[in-house]
C-alpha cells in the first residue's frame, strides 16, 4: 500500500496524467449535466403532451356525454311511455340523429325495447355506477371484450342512452398500452372504460384533489382530468416508454459538445502545466542571464504631491523583448523557492542603482516586496544588513512589504518583522483587505503603514458614502495609528476623496508608472530643482 503512493504521486506529477484527470473529470461533469437537462427536458415534454392529448380527450368526451345527454333528455320530452311503433320511432330517431349514440332504450318494468330490436343491450340489470341528481351513469368495463357492449351509458327516468366501445375508441386516440378511467366516490373506485385494467390506485400519494393533475412515476403518466360533472373524474394513464429518450431531441448533441469541451480543458491544463513548468525552468536562468530587471513606482504625499519614495517591482524581460508579469512568475518563484533570490536581486539592485539618490535625500525611502518564505526566517534581516553597510544607506530607508496571506506563521513573522523595525525599517501591510487581517491580529502585528488594494481603490465613488470599503479601512488604520497608503489610484477624483479622509500617501498610475533608475533618479532631482526654485522665487 505504501508502495502505491508514490507512484501515485509521480503519475499525477506527470502533465499528460493530469491533463487526462481534467478532461476526465470535466467529461464526466459535462456529461452529468447534459444528461441530467435532457432527463429534464424530456420530462417536460412528456408533461406537455399529456397535458394537451388529456385536455382533448376532455373535449371529446364532452361532446359524446353532451349527445347521450341531448338524446336521454329529447326522449324524456316525448309523450310515449309504452313500447310500440310511436316509442320504436323515437328510439331509432335518437340513434339516427346522434353519431356517438350506439343504443337508445326504454325500460319500465316487464316492458323492453331498444332501437337495435332484440339484440340490445342495454337492459344491464344492475343499479347505475354513478347516481346524479338528474342522470344516471352505467359504466362498463373493459374486461367485457365485445366492442358493442354499452362503454358509457345514460339513464333518465325509464330511457337508456349508450355509446358503444368502438364509438368511444373512435373519438380518443388513447396511447399505446394507456387506459381511460372513469374516477367515482372522490377517487376511492376506478372503472377503466377504455384500455386495459388499472391497479388503483395508480400509484402511491395519488390524490384525487391534488393540485397538480399530472403525476409522473417511473413507469407511467397519470393525467387527471376534472369533468362538468362532480360525481366523477376520469384519469388518463399511459406507460412511459422504456428506452431512454436520449436521441429524440437535438439536446443530444450536448454529448458530442461536451467531449470536446472536456479535451479543450484537458488540453489546456497540458497547455497550463507544460507552460508553468517550462517558466519555471527558464526562470532558474534568467537571473543569472540578467533578464530580470527592477522599475520603482513613485510613491506620494498626497498632501503636497511631493515623491516620499517607490516601491521597487520586479520586471521579467525575456529575450525576446516580451515582459512576463510578476504575478505570472512571482507565485511560481514562491513555490520553487526561487523567491528568495529574487528578493536579494531586489534588495541588491534597489540598493547599487539608487545609494546615491538614498543617501543625497535622507527622507527618501524604498519599499521592497516580501514573500512568506522571507518572514518566516530572519535571514532577510541579515542580507539587508549587509547590503546597507555596503551601500551606506540607513535603515530608514528600506521599507518592507507583506501581504497578509504570507503571515502564514504569524508568531514567527511577528518576530521577524519586529526585529526588521527594531534596526529601524518600516514594514507596511500590502494589498490591505484581500486577505483576513482582523482588527485584534492587525493590532498585535509589529507594522506602521497599511497599503490598501487597488480594488478598493477602483471601487470609490465621488463621496464617501457611496465608497465602500476605503473609508473604513481608513478610519481603522488611524483608530491604530497607523499610517495609511493607497495604491493603484488613477484619478485625481480618488486622490482628492482618499486625501479628504486622511490618507497620507498614493501611489498609481495618476501620479506615475513604474520607471526605470534613471528615470526616476530623474523625477527626483527635477522635483528638488522645482522646490529649489520654488523657494528661491519666494525669498
Ligand atoms: P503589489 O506589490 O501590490 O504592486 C502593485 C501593483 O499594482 C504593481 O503591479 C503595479 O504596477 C500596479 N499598479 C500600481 N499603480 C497602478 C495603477 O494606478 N493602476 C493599475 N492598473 N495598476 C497599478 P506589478 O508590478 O505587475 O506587480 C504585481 C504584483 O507582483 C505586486 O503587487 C507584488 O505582489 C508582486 N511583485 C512585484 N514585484 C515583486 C517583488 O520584487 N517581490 C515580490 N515578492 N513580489 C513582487
Ligand atoms: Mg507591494
Ligand atoms: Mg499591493
Amino acid at each position: 500500500m505504501a508502495a502505491v503512493f508514490p507512484q501515485l504521486r509521480s503519475l499525477l506529477y506527470r502533465p499528460w496524467a493530469l491533463a487526462m484527470l481534467a478532461a476526465l473529470a470535466s467529461a464526466l461533469l459535462l456529461f452529468a449535466a447534459s444528461f441530467a437537462l435532457i432527463m429534464h427536458q424530456v420530462q417536460l415534454s412528456e408533461r406537455q403532451q399529456m397535458n394537451a392529448s388529456g385536455e382533448r380527450f376532455l373535449v371529446r368526451l364532452e361532446q359524446v356525454f353532451g349527445q347521450l345527454r341531448e338524446g336521454v333528455d329529447a326522449l324524456q320530452a316525448q309523450p310515449v311511455r309504452h313500447c310500440g311503433p310511436q316509442m320504436m320511432d323515437a328510439l331509432e330517431k335518437i340513434g339516427f340523429d346522434n353519431r356517438f349514440v350506439f343504443e337508445a332504450a326504454f325500460i319500465d318494468g316487464a316492458q323492453r325495447c331498444s332501437n337495435r330490436r332484440g339484440k340490445d343491450v342495454a337492459s344491464l340489470g344492475r343499479p347505475p355506477d354513478i347516481q346524479g341528481s338528474t342522470y344516471s351513469y352505467w359504466l362498463n368495463t373493459t374486461t367485457q371484450r365485445n366492442d358493442n357492449w354499452a362503454a358509457l351509458m345514460l339513464g333518465r327516468g325509464p330511457f337508456r342512452v349508450s355509446t358503444s366501445r368502438g364509438h368511444l375508441s373512435d373519438v380518443v386516440d388513447l396511447p399505446a398500452g394507456g387506459s381511460l378511467l372513469v374516477v367515482l366516490d372522490q377517487g376511492r373506485r376506478a372503472i377503466p372504460v377504455l384500455g386495459s385494467e388499472q391497479p388503483w390506485p395508480p400509484a402511491s400519494g395519488w390524490r384525487a384533489d391534488a393540485v397538480d393533475a399530472l403525476q409522473v412515476t417511473s413507469d407511467r403518466l397519470i393525467y387527471r382530468m376534472s369533468t362538468k360533472s362532480p360525481d366523477f373524474q376520469l384519469v388518463l394513464i399511459a406507460p412511459r416508454s422504456k428506452e431512454l429518450p436520449l436521441f429524440n431531441t437535438p439536446l443530444w448533441l450536448l454529448f458530442p459538445v461536451s467531449l470536446v469541451v472536456a479535451l479543450c480543458i484537458g488540453w489546456l491544463v497540458l497547455q497550463l502545466i507544460t507552460q508553468r513548468r517550462s517558466m519555471g525552468g527558464e526562470l532558474h536562468g534568467a537571473l543569472r542571464r540578467g533578464e530580470l530587471q527592477v522599475l520603482y513606482q513613485p510613491i506620494f504625499d498626497l498632501s503636497n504631491r511631493r515623491c516620499v519614495g517607490a516601491e521597487a517591482l520586479v520586471r521579467w524581460r525575456r529575450p525576446d523583448g516580451t515582459l512576463t508579469s510578476p504575478e505570472l512568475f512571482i507565485p511560481l518563484a514562491e513555490h520553487s523557492g526561487q523567491i528568495r533570490q529574487i528578493t536579494d536581486f531586489v534588495l541588491q539592485q534597489s540598493l547599487e542603482q539608487l545609494s546615491h539618490l538614498l543617501r543625497a535625500n535622507p527622507h527618501l525611502y524604498i519599499s521592497v516586496n516580501l514573500a512568506a518564505c522571507d518572514v518566516t526566517v530572519p535571514r532577510i534581516g541579515e542580507v539587508v544588513a549587509r547590503l546597507l553597510s555596503i551601500y551606506r544607506v540607513a535603515p530608514e530607508q528600506i521599507a518592507f512589504e507583506v501581504t497578509e496571506r504570507s503571515l502564514i506563521d504569524v508568531d514567527v513573522a511577528r518576530e521577524n518583522l519586529q526585529a526588521l523595525r527594531d534596526v529601524g525599517h518600516t514594514v507596511l501591510i500590502d494589498d490591505f483587505g484581500t486577505g483576513y487581517c482582523s482588527l485584534a491580529y492587525l493590532q498585535s502585528l509589529p507594522v506602521d503603514c497599511l497599503k490598501i488594494d487597488k480594488a478598493f481603490i477602483d471601487a470609490l465613488g465621488d463621496d464617501v458614502e457611496s465608497s465602500g470599503v476605503a473609508p473604513h479601512i481608513i478610519r481603522m488604520a488611524h483608530a491604530l495609528d497607523l499610517r495609511v497608503i493607497a495604491e493603484g489610484i488613477e484619478h485625481e477624483a480618488q486622490a482628492l476623496l482618499l486625501e479628504s479622509e486622511g490618507v497620507d500617501y498614493g501611489q498609481g498610475w495618476l501620479f506615475a508608472q513604474a520607471l526605470n533608475a534613471r528615470q526616476f533618479k530623474e523625477l527626483i532631482t527635477k522635483g528638488r530643482r522645482r522646490a529649489g526654485r520654488r523657494a528661491g522665487d519666494e525669498a
